[in-house]
């Protein structure tokens, strides 16, 4: 799992900062959360292909999370995207993109997929065999999600020196990978658990912008590997935190500390701040495992 922020900055884009946007990538596939303006020319600074994003998680409808989306769909159409695309959002998102399409006289060649979301419930957005998406409801100004990606189905590590003891063949190699037990010429049969190892723990990824402090995600989130969550501000204005409905760095830190996740990383730093390293040095008060988000950050987990 790779997570790289194109932006982490709130409100206004600026030379020097991006609002919010990131491209997590997990088992090959790339998967878009929020869209802020300018998302498309940071994606093409990293060199992430566009043709790779078949999938776009949206937060909530400030425009510091989604002024980037009509652009980036109408650039995918101007490119001749053949793939489908989905876009998971608050309701009210289809409306919004295909009115704008509409009155440019655009539409889009390839096929265009809204999932709007309108629960206060964590629930699954999206699955394959491969990862599973479900929203994480936060409390913000309006309707806002998070969301949790899980890696699943992960093989079983092959116990070479028990499969080649009993003369297994390599063609039963991936069945044993995936949990079943092989049966002998002379009837023996070989559990799975003789052959092969526990898999490495599954990983999973918390993204939580933009909220005010909440324990109620603390189930939701428990135990995962990072935890993104939203750093508008500092204690010292954790007064506007609580009127913009926003988090103070200290705040962040104690969710991370209750929710006994592995790896915090910060981000949607108020502009008003000159220096973030104020934001690790007020977390680290709190919880140590702290990762300061910046724009172009690159984060293996
Ligand atoms: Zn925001
Ligand atoms: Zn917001």
């Amino acid at each position: 799992m790779k997570l790289t922020i194109l932006g982490c900055y709130a409100a206004t884009p600026r030379t020097i900062t991006n609002p919010t946007a990131q491209v997590l990538e997990i088992k090959n596939q790339m998967f878009l959360i929020d869209c802020g303006e300018g998302t498309q020319v940071q994606l093409r600074k990293h060199k992430i292909k566009f043709s790779r994003i078949n999938h776009i998680f949206i937060s909530h409808l400030h425009g510091d999370h989604f002024y980037g989306l009509v652009g980036l769909i109408s650039t995918f159409m101007l490119l001749n995207r053949e793939n489908d695309l989905h876009v998971y959002g608050p309701k009210g998102i289809k409306e919004l993109i295909l009115m704008q399409l509409r009155a440019s006289g655009s539409y889009t060649g390839y096929q265009l997929f809204f999932h709007e979301l309108e629960g206060t419930e964590s629930e699954t957005v999206f699955e394959d065999e491969k990862v599973v998406v479900k929203t994480i409801p936060l409390k913000h100004r309006i309707y806002t999600n998070g969301y949790l990606f899980q890696e699943k189905n992960q093989q079983r590590k092959l116990n070479i020196e028990a499969v080649e003891k009993h003369k297994i063949d390599t063609c039963y190699y991936q069945k044993i990978k995936f949990g079943g037990d092989i049966i002998l010429e002379d009837g023996t049969i070989i559990l799975n658990k003789e052959l092969t190892f526990d898999p490495e723990p599954e990983k999973s990824y918390a993204f939580c912008s933009d909220t005010v402090y909440n324990e109620n995600i603390l189930p939701i989130i428990s135990e995962v590997d990072a935890l993104y969550h939203e750093t508008t501000f500092l204690e010292s204005e954790a007064h506007l935190a609580e009127k913009t409905m926003h988090t103070t760095a200290k705040q962040a830190a104690t969710i991370a500390l209750k929710a006994r996740v592995k790896t915090l990383i910060m981000g949607h730093y108020s502009t008003r701040y000159g220096n973030i390293e104020l934001f690790k040095e007020e977390a680290q008060t709190i919880f140590n495992n702290v990762i300061l988000g910046d724009d172009g950050k690159e984060i293996e987990l």
